[in-house]
C-alpha cells in the first residue's frame, strides 16, 4: 500500500452504515462487471466509506486470463479511482509490461476492499467481510484463468488462512479451482527493494503468466 497520508483516520466520525444486502450472483449465472458495480453503488457497508474520495471498483480486461488482487486503495488510487496508480502501481506495472511483457490494459486488477483504509492501515475484518462479496463477484466475471495474490492480506483472504508470505510466495495455491500464485506486494518490495525480492516478484509473475498459456 501506498505511504501514509495526512488525512484522519475514519473511525473519528460517526458511520454510515447500511445493511448488507444479499448478492444476486452467489449462485446461478456469473455476472459481469458492470452488474457488480451497478449493485455496489455507491456503498456505504462499511465504514471504510467515510474517508473515502472515490469508490476503486478495479480496472484492466473484463475478460483477463490473469487478475491481480491487492489489499486495498492508497492515497493515489483513491485521488483517482483506479487501483495500483501510486509508486506501488508504477512498480507493478512495470512487472507486467516490462517484467513479463504483456500490457496492464491485458490484465485485471482490484482489491480486497475498494474504498481506502484511514492511514492505509490494514483493512479490518468487518470491512473485509463487508467487501468480500464484490471481490467474489469481481472473480466470477472475470473467470481468470490464474489469479496473483498481492501481499499477505489477499492471499490469507482467498486461501482462507493466516500466510506468511514470505515463505508461500511463489508455490502454487488454489482458489475454487483458479489456480492462484501468491506473491510479495510491490509497496514491500519498494520497501525492501532487494535483488532478491525483485526478482522473486519476477518468477512469480513468470510463472503466473506461463500457466495462463498452458
Ligand atoms: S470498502 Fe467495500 S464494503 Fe466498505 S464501503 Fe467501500 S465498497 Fe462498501
Amino acid at each position: 500500500m501506498e505511504a501514509p497520508s495526512e488525512r484522519a483516520p475514519s473511525h473519528e466520525t460517526s458511520a454510515v452504515i447500511t445493511p448488507s444486502t444479499v448478492v444476486p450472483w452467489t449462485d446461478g449465472p456469473a455476472p459481469t462487471l458492470a452488474d457488480v458495480q451497478t449493485h455496489l453503488g455507491e456503498c456505504t457497508r462499511c465504514e471504510l466509506c467515510q474517508g473515502r474520495q472515490s469508490i476503486v471498483f478495479g480496472d484492466g480486461n473484463p475478460d483477463a486470463d490473469l487478475m491481480f488482487i491487492g489489499e486495498g486503495p492508497g492515497e493515489q488510487e483513491d485521488l483517482r479511482g483506479l487501483p495500483f496508480v501510486g509508486r506501488a502501481g508504477e512498480l507493478l506495472t512495470q512487472m507486467i509490461e516490462k517484467g513479463i511483457g504483456i500490457p496492464r490494459s491485458e490484465v485485471y486488477i482490484c482489491n480486497i476492499v475498494k474504498c481506502r483504509p484511514p492511514r492505509n492501515r490494514n483493512p479490518l475484518p468487518p470491512e473485509v467481510s463487508a467487501c468480500r462479496p464484490f471481490l467474489d463477484g469481481q472473480i466470477r466475471a472475470v473467470a481468470p484463468k490464474v489469479i496473483v495474490t498481492l501481499g499477505k492480506p489477499a492471499a490469507s483472504l482467498l486461501l482462507g488462512r493466516n500466510v506468511a508470505i514470505t515463505r508461500l510466495r511463489g508455490t502454487w495455491q488454489e482458489y475454487q479451482g483458479i489456480p492462484l500464485m501468491p506473491t510479495l506486494h510491490p509497496a514491500y518490495v519498494l520497501r525492501q527493494y532487494t535483488t532478491e525480492n525483485r526478482s522473486a516478484v519476477w518468477q512469480d509473475l513468470k510463472a503466473a503468466i506461463e500457466r495462463t498459456r498452458a
